[in-house]
């Protein structure tokens, strides 16, 4: 790139100034970590001041269980939130999996709410979990959409605390590979990029700090056995269903829900879309052709 700048810099003095930007968004790090997702030619502007999303924009790439918004549907009930959506499972006291959209409209000065709390929009006749049924567990409260991914004002911050957005976490896996990896999608925003993020966990059994358990709160929360994350990364811009390409970079971990596993790296989890689809028996990414979702969901980043 420097070479090219240097021979076109008497022609073209503008890709010089460019370059230089091109340099100055991404670190040393974060340059020999990422494809090139910047275009070379314009960088679009960053979306910025206030939140402009909708309810819709959070699953934009599809709703893989085909969740529905009635209380019939039990184990795969929709929510959408201005923040999130999510389906979730009442039988489990947790969500299934949890979607949103993160730019940098999200992020802001708001600081760490804390307030764990109960969402009182699962429908009533469900147990609804509270903040208390995770104590003395050995199980983090852990966020699916993080509380750092809602950062713009007070009330995104606080909406990521509901119990609805929670599943019980081993603490090496929330404060080990999971957090890295939640580190490096908000590194990815800064390098210019927007994410459709979805998570999710299967299985029962896992083992917090105070050993191996299939259930807390008196059964009435399932202690899952493993926990996934899907990303799509698109550099900054509209339309953005339409831009998800065969070239479109996918990252999709599937974790152990255990310790031992702080200090191991998010990388050491990579697998494929197609996956976890097959594990869940969901159709992620159901917006983008089949043709696309061929090549993007079989391919470990
Ligand atoms: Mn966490
Ligand atoms: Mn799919």
């Amino acid at each position: 790139m420097q070479y090219l700048t240097l021979n076109l810099r008497s022609r073209f003095p503008w890709l010089l100034g460019m370059s230089l930007f091109l340099f100055a968004a991404c670190s040393t790090q974060e340059m020999d970590e990422l494809k090139p997702v910047i275009p070379d030619e314009t960088v679009p502007e960053a979306p910025s001041g206030a939140n402009n999303y909708s309810r819709d924009v959070h699953i934009a790439l599809g709703n893989p269980s085909n969740a529905q918004a009635s209380s019939y549907y039990y184990w795969n009930y929709l929510m959408k939130k201005e923040q999130y959506a999510l389906s979730y499972h009442s039988k489990r006291g947790a969500p299934n999996w949890v979607s949103w959209h993160l730019d940098p409209t999200w992020l802001g000065g708001a600081s760490r709410s804390d307030y764990f709390r109960t969402d009182t929009s699962v429908p009533a006749e469900w147990y609804r979990v509270s903040s208390s049924d995770y104590k003395y567990t050995g199980f983090n409260r852990g966020h699916m959409c993080p509380s750092a991914d809602r950062t713009y004002n007070s009330t995104d911050n606080s909406a990521t605390f509901l119990m609805s957005n929670i599943i019980p976490q081993s603490p090496d896996n929330n404060q080990g590979p999971w957090a890295s990896l939640e580190d490096y999608c908000r590194q990815l925003l800064d390098a210019g990029n927007e994410l459709y993020i979805i998570s999710g966990s299967y299985g029962s059994g896992g083992t917090g700090s105070n050993g191996y358990m299939k259930t807390i709160a008196n059964g009435k929360v399932t202690v899952p056995n493993r926990i996934w994350k899907v990303i799509v990364v698109l550099p900054w811009g509209s339309n953005d269903v339409s831009r998800v390409k065969t070239s479109t970079r996918v990252i999709a971990v599937d974790m152990p829900n255990t310790q031992g596993i702080r200090l191991n790296t998010w990388q050491a989890y990579k697998t494929t879309v197609d996956a976890i689809e097959s594990r869940m028996g969901y159709d992620l990414m159901s917006k983008v052709s089949a043709s696309i979702q061929s090549v993007i969901e079989s391919r470990v980043d």
